[in-house]
């Protein structure tokens, strides 16, 4: 690995309440309460990320207050990052951030 690899590994790779590693546990994201259309994916509506970190699953439930541990950003709820093998269109809207 690369220093930037390591780099991006502990900036991204845990989750900012426990520190476990995201892929032990599943990784959420926090997100708005829009349920924005996604272009590609007519069907579906589904909120905007609020910020760019990542909670585990177990610990994205029991934020309270809804705001992120690490940038305090407001959030309404978290959504569970799909599996990019099985479901690569929603994990690309989920994963995908605009700001
Ligand atoms: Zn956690
Ligand atoms: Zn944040």
């Amino acid at each position: 690995m690369s220093t930037m690899d390591l780099e991006i590994a502990a900036g991204y790779g845990e989750c900012s309440v426990c520190f476990e590693h995201l892929c032990a546990k599943g990784a959420s994201v926090m997100v708005d309460g829009s349920g924005q259309q996604a272009g590609f994916l007519r069907a579906e509506r589904l909120p905007r990320r609020v910020c760019r970190h990542f909670l585990c699953q177990e610990c994205a439930p029991t934020i309270i207050p809804r705001k992120c541990p690490v940038c305090r950003r407001d959030f309404v709820s978290t959504l569970d990052v799909p599996d990019p093998i099985t479901d690569p269109v929603r994990w690309f809207h989920v994963v995908d951030r605009d700001q």
